[in-house]
């Protein structure tokens, strides 16, 4: 009998993951912005937090204030420097339309070679 309760048992793991799998993926539409890098060309998957390329660091001038995707420059914006605030790395990318500057987390998904590269 044990082994014909298996599969049920199975099946009843797997719903709840199948359920919360759609809810993060509906979830994660509203916040995800899929991009085509200006500087590489790598096509970066958004993932809500992101919002440079993982390859070559690269970001775009698009928001005025974090998050709000309201600066009319959209000038690509460079690595220029790693520091560290409050415990977090963070990479400063400068415009280079109009040299606005601003700091963004690191990613886990960060290229380890690029990261490197802005400190030589
Ligand atoms: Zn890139
Ligand atoms: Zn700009």
């Amino acid at each position: 009998m044990v082994t014909h309760d298996l599969p049920k048992v199975k099946l009843g793991v797997r719903f709840p993951l199948l359920a919360f799998y759609i809810t993060m993926s509906q979830t994660f539409i509203k916040l995800v912005e899929n991009f085509t890098c200006g500087q590489c060309g790598a096509i970066v998957i958004g993932d809500g937090y992101t919002n440079h390329c993982p390859r070559c660091l690269y970001s775009q001038h698009v928001d005025i204030s974090p998050g709000d995707r309201l600066a009319e420059c959209r000038g690509l914006m460079a690595p220029i420097a790693l520091e560290r605030r409050h415990g977090v790395d963070q990479i400063l990318h400068r415009c280079l339309k109009c040299h606005y500057t601003r700091a963004n987390r690191t990613a886990p998904t960060d290229d380890l070679a690029a990261l490197t590269d802005i400190l030589l």
